[in-house]
């Protein structure tokens, strides 16, 4: 009566979340996080349990057939639903519909050459086998393409593993002592029943959590980068060192700004599609450049701006100067253009700072240092101290200068 009752349960979670995650997907547009796979997952499990109830018991029926195949097809779509999620564009009906024909001719083959209890043992075994699968996919995960979601990723490691251990009983219980392990006033059936209705109410939200989680990072993501060459935007800046200065310990921090010299003849000279892919050239080359603790930003049109953290006044006017040359040394190809396109860009390097509210005041001191550099011909690294003293200090030779 117990299990009977909880199996009712879990059938109407089953379904209930089914509708929830389908409803997510359809307002997921294009990438639905896997959303519309949970929900036929989902979908699929609580019909069976529903064939199962309607049964009553083991029996070989067409309804017994389906009930067997529609619980194995689910974890199948649980698991190429967490594809989906991470981003892998994996087929679905095809692989399904391939794995439930399969199993309908299996179970077949099973029952007429070895029986029902064969049948029903050979279905917890493939479930056992199935979860571990899935397991060791999430373990998997966690060392590689879902290192973000570390907390996460093990609470879904431990919580299906119960699943494959329970169905690894099952299979024992079956095969020991036949189809009366699958009594639904057996202790085990209680157990099992209770764990997979405690999964069906907390493996949901988890999931939606997790959609949660990937939606506000992609829109802090979009708030915080420049579209045009993902490099940060202001604001992304702004929190970046929020987050930098708020260690106690944090280090000063030099603002270098680039500016691309004559970016507008391009733009005349070319058009305005291949000005933007000369910015997205010269953005990788600041990427690439740039030490790992460095933060690149597009400040605004063809300006951007290196905040170079843990360095020295040195150091920091080394890789300004290898900035230089790397965006001298660049040939850009552009779509519609014959040959390469060659830029240079001045840049400005302002003192050290030591906190965000004093960004404003870097960006001053750069701004200074680098028209500086452009009043003294462009193509060059000028300082904002060698500004001050009224030095025109260029870096085009660190060694000589510095
Ligand atoms: P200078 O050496 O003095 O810096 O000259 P400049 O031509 O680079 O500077 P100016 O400020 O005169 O012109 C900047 C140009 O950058 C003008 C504007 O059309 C172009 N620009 C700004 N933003 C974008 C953008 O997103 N895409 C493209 N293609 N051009 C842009
Ligand atoms: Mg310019
Ligand atoms: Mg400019």
């Amino acid at each position: 009566m117990v299990a009977t009752i909880l199996v009712g349960m879990l059938c109407a979670h089953l379904l209930c979340f089914s509708a929830m995650f389908f409803l997510i997907g359809r307002r997921l547009h294009g990438s639905k996080m896997g959303m519309d796979l949970f929900a036929t997952g989902n979908l699929m499990l609580g019909l069976a349990y529903a064939l199962q109830s309607a049964e009553g018991g083991p029996a070989w029926s067409l309804m017994s057939v389906i009930g067997h195949t529609l619980t194995l097809a689910a974890p199948v779509a649980y698991w190429l639903g967490a594809m989906r999620f991470f981003g892998r564009s994996v087929p679905f009906w095809r692989p399904l519909l391939a794995v439930a024909g399969a199993y309908i001719a299996v179970q077949v083959l099973v029952q007429w050459g070895f029986g029902s209890v064969a049948r029903y043992a050979l279905l917890s075994a493939m479930m056992a086998l199935l979860f571990l699968a899935m397991t060791a996919t999430v373990i998997y995960g966690v060392l590689t393409f879902a290192r973000d979601l570390y907390g996460e990723m093990i609470f879904f490691a431990v919580l299906i593993s119960g699943i494959c251990i329970l169905n690894a009983i099952k299979f024992v219980n079956i095969v020991g002592t036949g189809l009366d392990a699958l009594r639904m006033s057996g202790g085990f059936q209680i157990v099992f029943y209770v764990y997979m209705s405690f999964l069906a109410t907390v493996l949901p939200p988890a999931i939606v959590w997790l959609v949660l989680r990937r939606l506000t990072d992609e829109l802090r993501n979009v708030a915080a980068r420049d579209p045009l060459t993902k490099l940060l935007n202001r604001r992304g800046l702004t929190e970046a060192l929020q987050r930098h200065f708020s260690f106690r310990k944090a280090e000063p921090a030099f603002l270098v700004m680039v500016d691309v010299d004559h970016f507008k003849r391009i733009n005349d000279n070319h058009g305005h599609q291949a000005g933007d892919q000369a910015l997205c050239r010269v953005a990788d080359v600041l990427r690439t450049h740039v030490r790992g603790s460095d933060l690149t930003v597009r400040t605004g049109g063809e300006e951007f701006a290196v905040i170079c953290m843990n360095a020295d006044a040195r150091e920091v006017a080394h890789l300004a100067e290898r900035l230089r040359s790397a965006i001298e040394n660049t040939a850009i190809f552009v779509d519609g253009v014959d040959g390469p396109l060659h830029c240079t860009a001045t840049i400005g390097i302002s003192r050290a700072f030591t906190g965000e509210d004093a960004l404003e005041s870097a960006m001053k001191e750069a701004d200074a240092a680098l028209y500086q550099g452009k009043g003294a011909g462009r193509n060059r690294v000028e300082m904002w101290e060698a500004v001050r003293r009224d030095v025109p200090a260029s870096m085009s030779d660190p060694q000589a200068s510095w």
